[in-house]
């Protein structure tokens, strides 16, 4: 009987420090994305089109980034290039995370024929709700297939 108090106390005491080590885990983590301003991922649209949790009319992908048609296109051709890892916008951008940029704009030269935009397309990227930024994940629209006009409005 006394032996077995023993062993219930042990395992009681490996149990609170199982709970206590994820509860600190978490509450790091909670505070980690609180400084960083980094927004809940999870509820991110285009973060879900990324991971596929959420389907899109996707015409390539890589490991960095995703290109897929816009679900209320604005031309012929109305496209949208994203980097996969949560970006919120322009505004976010450092020398630490801009490799992603050029990457986005080499790809989207390469592939022009692919994407039927030629080498007649405008790159719209709206930084900030007064720019008309609806989705908070960075995103480059890629608008081709008739005239546009300018200034855009
Ligand atoms: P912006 O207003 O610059 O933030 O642009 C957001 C764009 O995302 C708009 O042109 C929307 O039509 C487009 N959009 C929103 N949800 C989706 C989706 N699930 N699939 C494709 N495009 C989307
Ligand atoms: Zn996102």
């Amino acid at each position: 009987m006394k032996a077995k108090s023993k062993f219930d106390k042990f395992y009681k005491y490996v149990y609170i420090k199982i709970v206590c080590y994820y509860a600190i885990d978490m509450l790091l983590r909670i505070k980690k994305f609180k400084y960083k301003g980094e927004p809940n991922t999870m509820d991110c649209i285009f973060c879900k089109i990324a991971n596929k949790s959420i389907p899109s009319n996707l015409l390539y992908e890589d490991e960095k980034m995703a290109i897929f048609k816009d679900l209320n296109p604005e031309a012929p051709i109305h496209l949208l290039a994203i980097p996969k890892k949560h970006i919120s916008s322009l505004a976010e951008i450092t020398e630490e995370n801009s490799d992603v940029i050029s990457h986005i704009f080499a790809k989207i030269s390469e592939l022009k024929s692919f994407l039927e935009i030629e080498n007649d397309f405008r790159i719209v990227c709206n930084c900030g709700e007064n720019s008309g930024q609806t989705v908070m994940h960075l995103h480059f629209h890629i608008l081709s297939g008739r005239k546009l006009k300018w200034p855009p409005g």
